[in-house]
């Protein structure tokens, strides 16, 4: 088995390295004290994305997962119900630390479409009855775009009529917008417009964009009061953050629309190995980044699938059993996809011809 030289790395758009532009831009920062307001460049990140997004308020955290858990910490009290679907972040990566720490009552909806509207979140409302014994629901919880159904862009007609109704119900409403910024480009929708119909949104800049660090919480002055409280109540409050602040606006100046490139490269690869026998594509055909694909037909697992694709020089990440996914990031290029469907067509070949 001939073993490649160079790994090409489709697991996440977590892979990416900072590019030397980045971390340049980290050594031109202007630091403060975070906690008296005083770092500069966190400042300057803090209204362009408030611009951006055309928000009241925001709040830089670690992580997506940290942003997540703040806007459900910030919307609801423990014991309530949070209405998402089974397949979100929030809950297939994230129901433990969301029982641990924000003890809310995940209602998981569970659809072949991944989109959760009206219709959807009523019938999981009237599940049970909700007088005083039962948990109240306080917010429902979507993603943008889906990750766990290939990047599928989640409707923007969908989200604009969800919450208008949840705020007829007295229901907040909260995106997930890990890669709301493969929505907004491959759909054209401005951020602010995704903004405006929801009460908080979050958004990643380690994930296409490829920056090093963070994420970012939107919404009303009053809910992001709340989050800062909680931020700081976890050990995750800042001193000299501006360094990662200042990659973080980088990378949303420079590495945005390039995102368009990372959507027909994955078209690309999904045309590539939708022609390979015994490789099935997994609906949806992709609308961003994201290509899932199952191998069940070649009867061999996952495990040992993904281990030869490794020797070959080829990394993805099994997502479930006959589900692996591909994500396309700043660091694949055409040459990257095309040589990463002939490494899946040699493997297939290889457990055709040597295991049969
Ligand atoms: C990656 C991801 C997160 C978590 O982000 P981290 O920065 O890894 O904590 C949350 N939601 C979605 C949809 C994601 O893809």
């Amino acid at each position: 088995m001939a073993i490649q030289a160079k790994t090409i790395d489709l697991r996440s758009d977590t892979v990416t390295l900072p590019t030397t532009a980045v971390v340049d831009a980290m050594g031109q920062a202007t630091v403060g004290d975070f906690a008296y307001g005083e770092d500069q460049s966190y400042n300057a990140l803090l209204a362009y994305c408030k611009k951006l997004f055309n928000v009241e308020d925001g709040l830089f955290v670690t992580s997506g997962t940290l942003a997540n858990r703040l806007a459900i910490a910030s919307q609801t009290m423990p014991g309530d119900e949070v209405i998402t679907h089974y397949n979100y972040h929030i809950h297939f990566f994230d129901s433990a630390g969301n029982a641990k720490i924000n003890g809310v009552v995940l209602n998981c909806i569970q659809n072949a479409s991944g989109v959760i509207d009206i219709a959807a979140v009523e019938a999981a409302i009237h599940s049970k009855p909700r007088y005083k014994h039962f948990a109240q629901v306080k917010l429902v919880t979507i993603e943008n775009s889906i990750n766990g159904f290939n990047g599928k862009v989640y409707p923007f007609d969908l989200q604009v009529q969800l919450y208008q109704w949840l705020q007829a119900q007295g229901i907040a409403l909260h995106i997930d917008g890990a890669r709301i910024w493969n929505a907004h480009v491959a759909t054209g929708i401005p951020l602010s417009d995704y903004a405006k119909h929801t009460d908080t949104i979050s958004c990643s800049f380690t994930k296409g964009l490829g920056g090093p660090f963070g994420a970012m919480l939107l919404g009303s002055k009053q809910v992001i009061e709340r989050a800062k409280k909680l931020q700081l109540w976890l050990g995750s409050g800042y001193h000299q953050i501006g360094y990662y602040a200042q990659a973080a606006k980088q990378v949303m100046q420079h590495q945005l629309t390039r995102l368009a490139q990372d959507h027909q490269l994955a078209k690309l690869f999904a045309d590539g190995i939708q022609s390979i026998p015994y490789i099935q594509l997994i609906p949806p055909y992709p609308d961003t980044n994201i290509v899932g694909f199952s191998i069940k037909a070649l009867g061999v697992s996952n495990a040992v699938f993904l281990e030869t694709c490794q020797a070959y020089g080829l990394l993805l990440f099994p997502w479930l059993e006959a589900h692996i996914r591909a994500v396309i990031h700043l660091g694949i290029d055409r040459a990257a996809i095309l040589s990463a469907v002939a490494t899946i067509k040699q493997v297939v070949n290889y457990f055709i011809h040597a295991c049969k």
